[in-house]
């Protein structure tokens, strides 16, 4: 059934997918493709229930379908799909974004991460005059051309640098610097970028007060940091990973958790700063979709589930999680290290977690994680089909749920033992 469905989607889809890392190209074999999802779980289209950890990349926190989400989209979408004009649950959203995260003033909805990091960065320039911006190796900014250099999640997947179709001119103001080294920064610099917990090269943790480092240097250079907390942001603590690790950024970008499963990026900062953008200033950002009013509904309830309890209880099943992998590979006799931070956490297998994208890079290319990732599905537990990608430990999966999880990570990392 799945090679039907996905000899029928390459016929009309590229590569069957839309989206890279979805087409299993470097684990190997055939996606399954979902027929539905509840809780923990997704089943296939041919009936098989797999424990999840995909989530959608990180927007299900609250776990798959979960009812009131489900009924605000019910709710809203009987009102309309979209108008073209403001509505009180853009407030809504943008007053609960506000009050999370110390800092952000004012947040522009937009449609995905991708438009939001795009965004913030053409704010970045305008709002300083400068061109140059300054990424990390290894991190994930979505696909807009001037961040896709050296990016992580599928572009590292796939083994293409960067992508072709990028003019050299779209990347001759990006300059790419290891993580977890202080880079060279001066006054032709616009904004340093960064995702503040890196989860797309795995998850490879900043060193001890690196963000306080890279904070003062911003500071020194008037360059503007800005935080792409798409995957952080809601996830690491209600204020996102600058709560979690209290350095605050001129901007964030925000997608992900926020949308509910729908749609959903955003960017916001300062009033300051913010006041750069169109209508009040000429940085001009727009969008037909942009604030949908289903999408805004599905996000307002997911947000609101997402109290300190929430945040407590994600983070003692991902520790759980982390430790019963370790003892699942330590039990086989496999290297391999599970780095956690909140609730984010990714497998490595080798001794040491990476500090960089080389290093994990390095990490990944023995193939020991297309084996895991297979041993694991054929027993029911579905992880992302890349070494590079997180696992979303939601709200829905428990602690029977995640000691299920760990006693099929034992057989599994036996299976690829031997
Ligand atoms: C997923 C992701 C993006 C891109 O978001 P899309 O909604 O896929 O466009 C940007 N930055 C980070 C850190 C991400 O993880």
């Amino acid at each position: 059934m799945s090679e039907k469905l996905f000899s029928r989607a390459k016929q009309v889809i590229p590569g069957g997918v839309n989206s890279p890392v979805r087409s299993f190209r470097s684990v190997g074999g055939t996606p399954y493709f979902v027929a539905r999802a509840e809780g923990p779980y997704i089943w296939d289209s041919e009936g098989n229930r797999y424990i999840d950890y995909v989530m959608s990349y990180g927007p299900a926190i609250a776990g798959h379908c979960p009812p009131q989400i489900i009924d605000a989209i019910q709710q809203a979408s009987g009102n309309g799909t979209s108008y073209g004009a403001p509505t009180l649950s853009e407030i809504e959203i943008a007053e609960e974004i506000t009050k999370r995260v110390h800092g952000v003033d004012t947040v522009r909805l937009v449609s995905s991460g991708t438009e939001a990091t795009m965004t913030a960065i053409r704010l970045a320039r305008g709002a300083t005059g400068r061109d140059k911006i300054v990424k990390f190796s290894g991190h994930y900014h979505g696909h807009a051309d001037s961040l896709l250099a050296a990016g992580g999640s599928g572009v590292a997947n796939q083994g293409i640098s960067g992508s072709s179709g990028v003019p050299a001119s779209a990347v001759a103001d990006t300059i790419v610097t290891p993580w977890n080294t202080i880079p060279d920064l001066d006054s032709s610099v616009a904004a340093l970028i960064l995702e503040p917990l890196p989860a797309n090269m795995g998850v490879v943790p900043p060193k001890e007060n690196f963000l306080t480092e890279l904070r003062n240097l911003c500071d020194n250079h008037g360059v503007l940091l800005v935080f792409d907390e798409v995957i952080t942001g809601f996830r690491l603590a209600e204020g996102g990973a600058s709560q979690w690790y209290g350095v605050t950024p001129d901007l964030w970008c925000f997608g992900k958790v926020i949308g509910g499963g729908l749609p959903m990026g955003a960017y916001g900062g300062s009033s300051d700063v913010m006041s750069n953008v169109a209508p009040l200033g000429d940085v001009y950002q727009a969008g037909t979709l942009s604030g949908n009013p289903i999408a805004t509904a599905a996000g307002l309830t997911q947000l609101r589930l997402l109290d300190a309890s929430a945040y407590e209880r994600l983070e003692i099943g991902a520790k759980s999680l982390a430790e019963g992998l370790c003892a699942a590979f330590n039990s086989a006799g496999i290297d391999a290290v599970v780095p956690q931070v909140g609730p984010i956490l990714s497998i490595f297998f080798t001794s040491q977690i990476p500090t960089n994208f080389d290093e994990a890079q390095e990490a990944a290319k023995n193939g020991k994680y297309a084996e895991f990732f297979h041993a694991m599905l054929s027993r029911g537990v579905a992880l992302a089909p890349g070494p590079y990608e997180a696992l979303f430990p939601s709200l829905a999966h428990t602690e029977k749920i995640i000691s299920e999880t760990i006693e099929i990570a034992h057989e599994a990392a036996l299976e690829i033992a031997q």
